[in-house]
């Protein structure tokens, strides 16, 4: 789907389309199957009339997320030498109120550009290609030393003097839910499958800033081994695909910081009148996917806790700007009708977009996805592809067909919300790729750090 700002790979291929060969050899291009008008009417009728949202209230706060990374050679010579970096960028945005949270010197706001440029993110520094960290000895080693030190740095800590206010302390609460035998009920304590050096696994390690070893080899083990990135590290080349895998990780761990962090210190009407947004779908890919299932349980936990309080559901969405999905809304646009809706279903989903893929076993994502991907053209006629977290906490529901479950318009109680929010935000949110800038680009946007201040104000503007 073409965005402004994307200006640049617009105009390239339409230069490339003015090419007279190129045009020669198009008229000579015919259909396999000339897609009928019985086919894209079947496509179309599978939308519906989204809920009405005229009567539905936004949310006070929302929270975007947004990571960046990039791997930079520091020596031209031979063998090559990187150093990965990884930022996410985390801002707050209050569509009421916004007054009430200025009283202090504490907060300052944001102006777009300095947004782009923030040193206030959170950045972690990865050794890559031929780097190692004092007293390790493998680029590896480095990597997994230095992964683990950042996660539970002073930077992730909403008290810095408090380890357990870290980002790694949430890794804790959601590697302790993991389901079938690799979780421990208990968010001191996360399984890793094997230690990295000898192999011996599944160990359990606790949550202490002490370095803890291997029973059997004696070797360095880090609770966020758990991840398994470290899979992917090699000393003497690139280590981007890794480094990448982090920074998605991150992505997905930092709103449940963020959640763990209301639910532990505000009242649970905070996080009722909060929207997050994060960028692509709610999945969890490659080795770290076990982790979806974590965020699963997580989520449930969290919608359980709001329920006893008659609150609804946390309202997370995840927006897509790329991606076979995004491919297929762009061929499928120009048909569809405005105000119209699609919560994809498996059937769907492989013959329109994934047609040359044998569908999974057990149903789409199913090693992966924690959220169902929904299609939605706005009344205006922008359309966005977004993702809401599953509403159950396993895909086994007992007695329910987990395919046909998550396609129920009706489980999604936070739909209508959701689609709120979007159509909302939606000329800002169509113009730019990234959510943070997008969302700050009208209001004000306030950079948002674990240890910083406006959490403190937020949780006592939320106890008030
Ligand atoms: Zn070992």
């Amino acid at each position: 789907m073409p965005y402004e700002g994307e200006l640049a790979s617009k105009a390239s291929h339409s230069d490339i389309l003015k090419n007279p060969d190129i045009q020669a050899a198009l008229q000579e291009f015919e259909y396999l199957k000339p897609p009928s008008d019985q086919e894209i009417q079947e496509v179309t009728n599978r939308f519906i009339e989204p809920p009405p949202i005229d009567k539905v209230p936004l949310p006070g706060f929302v929270i975007a997320i947004d990571g960046s990374d990039y791997e930079a050679s520091i020596d031209e010579k031979l063998p090559s030498t990187k150093v990965g970096y990884v930022k996410a960028s985390s801002v707050l945005i209050s569509l009421d109120e916004f007054a009430a949270l200025r009283d202090g010197r504490f907060v300052d706001p944001f102006k777009v550009a300095k947004l782009q440029n923030n040193n206030s993110a959170l950045t972690f520094v990865l050794p890559s290609a031929n780097i190692r960290t004092p007293g390790k000895t493998t680029v590896r080693e480095s990597f997994r030393a230095m992964v683990d030190q950042q996660l539970m740095g002073e930077r992730t800590r909403f008290t810095e003097k408090d380890y357990r206010s870290s980002l790694r302390t949430t890794l804790f609460h959601l590697a302790s839910r993991r389901p079938g035998g690799m979780g421990t009920d208990d968010p001191r304590k996360l399984k890793i499958h094997t230690c990295p050096t000898c192999e011996l696994g599944p160990l359990t390690l606790d949550d202490i800033p002490d370095q803890q070893v291997c029973p059997n080899c004696g070797a360095e083990v880090y609770p966020s081994d758990c991840l398994r990135i470290w899979e992917e590290v090699n000393d003497f080349q690139s280590n981007l695909a890794a480094i990448n895998r982090f920074m998605l990780i991150l992505e997905h761990l930092l709103p449940f910081h963020y959640i763990r962090y209301f639910k532990e210190n505000a009242a649970p009407m905070m996080l009722a009148n909060m929207a997050f947004f994060v960028d692509g779908p709610l999945a969890i890919f490659g080795t770290s996917a076990w982790l979806h299932r974590s965020i699963m349980i997580y989520l449930q936990d969290i919608n359980q806790h709001l329920k006893k309080y008659h609150l609804p559901p946390l309202l997370m969405i995840g927006l897509q700007k790329t991606g076979q999905v995004v491919d297929h809304v762009g061929l499928i646009d120009r048909f569809l009708p405005n105000n119209r809706l699609f919560a994809i279903d498996d059937n769907y989903r492989y013959e329109y977009i994934l047609a040359s893929r044998d569908p999974a076993k057990n149903g789409f994502g199913f090693e992966t996805y924690y959220g169902q991907d929904f299609i939605f053209k706005t009344a205006s006629g922008r359309t966005f592809v977004f993702g809401l977290p599953y509403p159950f906490n396993t895909k086994d529901p007992a007695g329910l067909d987990f395919v046909q479950e998550k396609v129920k318009y009706q489980n999604y109680l936070q739909l209508p919300r959701a689609i709120r929010l979007i159509t909302h935000f939606e000329s800002d949110l169509y113009k730019n790729a990234v959510v943070p800038i997008a969302l700050a680009h009208r209001y004000t946007a306030i950079s948002l750090q674990p240890g910083g201040r406006v959490l403190d104000l937020l949780t006592k503007k939320s106890l008030a």
